[in-house]
């Protein structure tokens, strides 16, 4: 099969969807694969180093043209009409969006949101959700650290003694835990909050406090619960007890990082105004969930902001800070995806049986067949 990996066109966009390392695997695989002139560049991968493991190197149209096209982001409006009617599309093509996805069925794509895979242990080196808010988790504490005007660690010098900095998590799934885990390395204090019950050991493995909401309810425990491993829109009576507490916990921090996200939905407020205004001058929030309306309403989309003294990163889309390997670890995640779709004969099946391929498909013949969203 022709298999064609474009440069991704969105602004600020750093990563690539396929890498030497896979795209030998494709050609050993026998695929003819061609790859964008320039598409690696962001990730510090050379035309060279992907014609070396033999990809012919192309024009973006070339590239956009072939029968199965791998992308990072959904392909925008001058791009999709440059995919043949019929062609295989993989990429994080936003399963929410549904005007995009109306688009691409009427472009005739078939296209495959590898966002929407269930949070099955088979879907797991698949999973590209995990894959990059992993890495955003890390960069978080990375870009905290750079804008906090102190040190991270406690430091003992003849100078006199330096305190640890106090971390406060908000989210603890895949990059919240990374979070921990970074500042833990760095030496700082860190307490943590979250929805789910399962989350209070896992923070408290990695050496961090669990900030407790208790339940007051049957209600509020089984909605805590989640569903298929995803957080649901809590009550308002438990949200105002966790923002009592985050408000007394946020004023002894230095650095709080948000992460907590209801897919589909818009991000839940857990830091407010009053508390960034309660918060010591010099601290640091950064809103991993801006794109998402932000968990705290002072943030702003795509800027470093300073608000009563406390300075508010609002970066989207963090893993595109790490671009190398934040592709490596998306086109392994493309890779295994693509074991499920293309046979030995490396021709392309979709058993809409397959759990995966279900819940993955978007549109196929013309028709939106998305599951969830
Ligand atoms: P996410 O990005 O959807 O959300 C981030 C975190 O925010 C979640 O832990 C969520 O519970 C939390 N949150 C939501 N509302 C909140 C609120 N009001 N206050 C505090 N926290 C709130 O989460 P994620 O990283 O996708 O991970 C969710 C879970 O799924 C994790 O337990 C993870 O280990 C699991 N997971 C399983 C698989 C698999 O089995 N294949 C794959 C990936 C993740």
């Amino acid at each position: 099969m022709r298999i064609g990996i474009p440069a991704e066109t969105r602004l600020g966009e750093t990563r690539v969807a396929a890498t030497p390392e896979t795209v030998k695997k494709l050609v050993s695989a026998k695929h003819e694969v061609i790859v964008q002139s320039g598409a690696g560049v962001a990730s510090s991968i050379t035309d060279e180093a992907y014609a070396a493991v033999g990809a012919r190197i192309v024009s973006a149209a070339e590239a956009l043209g072939a029968e199965l096209v791998l992308k990072v982001r959904a392909p925008n409006p001058e791009e999709l009409p440059q995919m043949q009617r019929g062609a295989v599309l993989v990429g994080m093509l936003n399963p929410f969006d549904a005007e995009n996805i109306a688009t691409m069925a009427s472009a005739g794509i078939t296209a495959f949101a590898l966002e929407a895979a269930p949070r099955i242990t088979r879907a797991q080196s698949l999973d590209v959700l995990s894959s990059q808010a992993n890495i955003a988790g890390y960069k978080a504490v990375l870009l905290a650290a750079n804008t906090y005007g102190r040190f991270m660690p406690m430091l003992m010098t003849a100078a006199g003694t330096v305190k640890a900095a106090r971390v406060l998590i908000m989210g603890v799934g895949v990059a919240g835990l990374q979070a921990i885990a970074t500042a833990k390395r760095l030496g700082a204090v860190i307490e943590a909050s979250d929805v789910r019950p399962p989350v209070k050991e896992q923070v408290e493995s990695l050496g961090a406090k669990f900030i407790d909401v208790p339940y007051e309810t049957d209600e509020e425990r089984e909605i805590a619960q989640g569903t298929g491993g995803y957080a649901r829109p809590m009550p308002a009576a438990w949200m105002a007890r966790q923002a009592a507490l985050v408000h007394e916990r946020a004023k002894q921090a230095d650095i709080v990082i948000t992460t907590a996200l209801i897919p589909g939905r818009k991000a839940p407020v857990l830091i407010n105004e009053e508390t960034v205004k309660a918060m010591k001058p010099g601290s640091v929030i950064v809103d991993m969930a801006v794109e998402q309306g932000g968990n705290c309403p002072l943030s702003e989309l795509g800027k470093t902001v300073t608000k009563y003294g406390v300075h508010l990163i609002g970066l989207p889309n963090l893993a595109t800070l790490v671009p190398a390997d934040a592709s490596a670890l998306y086109a392994r995640n493309v890779l295994d995806f693509l074991k499920l779709v293309i046979d030995k004969e490396a021709q392309l099946v979709i058993d809409r049986n397959d759990e995966i391929i279900a819940a993955t498909l978007m549109c196929q013949g013309g028709e939106i067949v998305r599951k969830n969203g």
